[in-house]
């Protein structure tokens, strides 16, 4: 049995050695959030393309830093947003201001913004005047977004492989990305298997249960926006499962299956997995609970996690180690990336498994955040689990744990 960071080597190994070429989707823009850039972006023009005014107010033209300051200008034109040039003047005259709004492009020689919050009005039978009130400090090119100050039109902005954010989708939408193409997401399949198992929407006889670790997989899925390409219950048949198995391994990306993994003589997912060609990367982890989970890769290219049955095992398994990869899918897979919270309290470690603790979110007296594990209720009861906010990972072997020593933790969902 191999340990969990020899399980997450593996995994990422196997991962970045599949060296496929990702195909490419066109996504509207705004749900291209969390997706990988497929493309590297070029300004297609300046950032601001003009002056900008910043502030509302006036504008002047001021011939250089040692102008004397007018305090009070008549206003000779309007400009707003919108517009190429000022209402009014073709060109300021001297002493005199137009009045500017936020955003407007400012053209030349106007060259300062004064906010309306530094003047007061007062208007005459000859004019409108603004007095600026005394104090002010006025530095030519103030209040003004400088054209090209963020970014000239050329510069290279985002490569291929960038994580969109909100922030992307701005700089994105304003050189005209939409449809923008992102790496395609992995198609994955979902294969239950058990002969005890009927359809959530049946009646399940007395030695039968209903099968809920494919919908609170398919839910976890759901959450994260990747979507699954076919779902299929096979029963312990060899034949049954050779024939479903190869279908789904052809079709697909990703094979998540669930049960027949461990040492029953009707587990036959990893002898039927190996028939078909998969090369078992490991079988067996040092972790509980999840000790049976296989992992290999298919003629075909695509990883195969086989979880566990159990279902606190096939969630926990599902959360720990397959979600993480599915997020990362199209980039260099970074390994799990959990969050880090303080222990509320002494936690004891196993000697030699590592431990997914069932675990709740609290806050300290003084607001900061903890996290409380509880001793697991075991594999199979994942009633047991509904109390809880995720997992936390306990190194095996790591004696007791004082509270306040941060351990990762795994939300159920981020
Ligand atoms: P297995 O890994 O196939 O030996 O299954 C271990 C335990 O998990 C058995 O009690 C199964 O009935 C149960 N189990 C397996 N698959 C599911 C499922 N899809 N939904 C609920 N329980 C399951
Ligand atoms: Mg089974």
């Amino acid at each position: 049995m191999i340990s969990t960071a020899k399980a997450d080597a593996l995994i990422a190994e196997a991962y970045a050695a599949q060296n496929r070429t990702h195909p490419t989707e066109r996504l509207p823009l705004a749900q291209a959030v969390g997706r990988i850039l497929d493309v590297d972006v070029v300004a297609d023009r300046d950032q601001p393309p003009f002056h900008r005014v910043a502030m509302d107010g006036i504008a002047l033209a001021l011939p250089g830093d040692s102008a004397p300051l007018p305090a009070r200008v008549r206003l000779d034109g309007r400009l707003w947003p919108g517009i190429s040039t000022p209402e009014g003047p073709a060109r300021p005259a001297p002493g005199n201001a137009i009045e500017v709004m936020t955003g407007a492009a400012l053209p030349e020689p106007w060259n300062t913004v004064i906010p309306v919050e530094d003047l007061t009005e007062d208007r005459e039978d000859n004019g409108d005047y603004r007095t600026i009130r005394s104090g002010t400090r006025i530095v030519p090119g103030m209040n003004i977004h400088v054209r090209a100050s963020d970014y000239r039109q050329g510069d290279p902005l985002f490569s291929r492989g960038t994580v969109i954010t909100p922030p992307h989708i701005h700089v994105l939408a304003s050189v005209g990305w939409d449809p923008v193409p992102v790496v395609a997401m992995p198609r994955i399949a979902l294969v239950s298997t058990g002969d005890e198992l009927v359809p959530v929407r049946e009646t399940p006889l007395p030695h039968q249960i209903r099968m809920s670790n494919l919908p609170a997989i398919e839910a976890c899925l759901a959450a994260a926006r990747l979507p699954v390409g076919s779902t299929t219950h096979l029963p312990d048949d060899p034949d049954a499962l050779h024939a479903g198995l190869r279908a789904a391994l052809a079709a697909h990306d990703v094979v998540i299956t669930s049960g027949g993994v461990s040492k029953g003589s009707r587990d036959f997912l990893p002898a039927t997995l190996e028939a078909l060609g998969c090369v078992r990367v490991f079988h067996g982890v040092a972790h509980k609970p999840g000790k049976p989970l296989w992992f290999g890769v298919a003629e075909t290219g695509a990883l195969v996690f086989a979880l566990p049955g159990n279902p606190v095992s096939s969630l926990v398994c599902f959360v720990r180690y397959v979600s993480p990869l599915l997020r990362c899918w199209g980039r260099p897979y970074d390994g799990a990336g959990p969050f880090t919270l303080p222990l509320a309290g002494d936690t004891t470690a196993h000697p030699s498994f590592t431990l997914f603790l069932p675990a709740s979110r609290a806050r300290r007296p003084d607001g900061s955040p903890t996290i409380g594990p509880r001793k697991s209720a075991g594999s199979g009861n994942f009633a047991g689990l509904v109390p809880s906010d995720g997992f936390v990972e306990i190194p095996a072997g790591a004696g007791t744990l004082s509270a306040g020593t941060p351990v990762p933790f795994f939300p159920w969902t981020l």
